[in-house]
C-alpha cells in the first residue's frame, strides 16, 4: 500500500526519508528497516500530528474504494 503524503516535510524528515530510500537501507535486514520506519513515524507523530491526522481520516476511505471496485 502506497500513501501519498501532501505536506512540508522538514529538514529531519528529508534525513529520515534519505536514510530509508538509500541504497544501504534496500539491502538491510527487516529489523533494521523496521527501526528506521518506526523513527519516521515516531518523528511523524511528534511533529506533524496533522499527517498522522489525514492519514487516519483517508485510510477507511481508501479501503471503502476498493471495495466498491470489487464489486463493480
Ligand atoms: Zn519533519
Amino acid at each position: 500500500m502506497k500513501l501519498y503524503l501532501d505536506f512540508e516535510p522538514c529538514q529531519e524528515c528529508n534525513t529520515l526519508i534519505k536514510e530509508l530510500s538509500s541504497p544501504d537501507m534496500l539491502f538491510a535486514d527487516a529489523k533494521t528497516r523496521n527501526h528506521e520506519s518506526a523513527k519516521f513515524l515516531r518523528h511523524l507523530t511528534y511533529n506533524h500530528n496533522e499527517v498522522v491526522q489525514a492519514v487516519m481520516e483517508d485510510l477507511p476511505k481508501q479501503k471503502k474504494d476498493q471495495e466498491f471496485d470489487f464489486f463493480k
